[in-house]
């Protein structure tokens, strides 16, 4: 068996998955609270989290890791200009990749024997992220890395903004109105983007693509309206 797993989780499991790890914080004294600290989440998982260089490769700039036997995160000290949203958000998709593509049981078991010095090879895997939010958010998801990108950043997104939270963040604010996003995402300590591609997400704004446009509710389906170019209509049919 793998350490490693990939499945197609609908929205809803993925969800559910983040739910669980609010209820697994509830149960280890560490009540979830907003703006969300995702390194409390790691804690209550017993996943440590440490900065330190993480070395580009041939492919580019790498954003965090995750070593599931060891249980840690990196994040790379080396990224620039990144702010407390940035990290909050690359610790919970880290995470994500911890609650959806990893065979928890294997990495205990796996851990035991590597503690007898048996060494097994799964040891030297780990989850390299480089892809940035934004690419995760609006690229047409096509493979299965991608894929499971994609899956780990809605899943950090259901974690440091789930719709409970947003609604009551929401009230007495206009979505459509860029300072009151603002507002709203300094309260939940993400960044823009990450609210943004959430409320969209939601079926609640529409900000069309290259656009700084916000319109209230869902984009309009492909071939409905001009306002849409074929790249927006694929995020929609893509994601939603
Ligand atoms: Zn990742």
């Amino acid at each position: 068996m793998n350490i490693f797993k990939y499945k197609f989780y609908s929205k809803e499991e993925i969800e559910q998955k983040a739910h669980e790890v609010f209820k697994i914080m509830e149960l280890e004294n560490i009540p979830p609270r907003w703006p969300f600290e995702a390194t409390c989440a790691a804690d209550a998982l017993e996943i440590r989290v440490v900065w330190d260089t993480i070395p580009s490769d041939n492919q580019g700039l790498i954003v965090a890791r995750i070593e599931p036997l060891k249980r840690k995160i990196t994040l790379n000290e080396n990224i620039p200009n990144r702010s407390k949203g940035f990290e909050e958000s690359t610790i919970a998709h880290e995470l994500g990749h911890w609650m959806l593509h990893i065979n928890q049981d294997e990495a205990d078991g796996l851990t035991e024997q590597l503690e007898l010095n048996l060494g097994i090879e799964d040891a030297r895997k780990l989850f390299l992220c480089r892809t940035s939010e934004t690419k995760i958010n609006n690229a047409n998801v096509q493979n299965n890395l991608d894929k499971i990108e994609w899956q780990a950043q809605y899943f950090a997104s259901c974690l440091l903004m789930p719709r409970q939270i947003l609604q009551a963040k929401r009230k007495g604010r206009d979505l459509t109105n860029w300072k009151h996003l603002y507002a709203m995402k300094d309260e939940l300590g993400v960044t823009i983007s990450n609210l943004t591609n959430r409320l969209q997400d939601l079926g609640l704004i529409y900000i069309p693509k290259g656009s700084k446009q916000i319109y209230p509710g869902k984009a309009v389906p492909n071939g409905q309206t001009s306002l849409l170019n074929k790249q927006s209509a694929t995020y929609s049919t893509t994601l939603n």
